[in-house]
């Protein structure tokens, strides 16, 4: 199961959300596992990042 990082922007902490695929796609409410704030943003996760340039 994928994981999503989200900082929170009230309390500056961030956090890890599991969702599938279809959970995520449904869009849902991430609230902050630390204040209960909704006010979360989703943070870059450079899993998929892979620098294969060719010189
Ligand atoms: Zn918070």
């Amino acid at each position: 199961m994928p994981a999503y990082e989200y900082l929170c922007k009230d309390c500056k902490r961030d956090f890890m959300v599991f969702l599938s695929l279809k959970e995520f796609d449904e869009k849902p409410k991430i609230t902050c596992p630390h204040c209960q704030s909704d006010n979360v943003q989703k943070q870059i996760v450079g899993f998929y990042v892979k620098t294969s340039k060719k010189s």
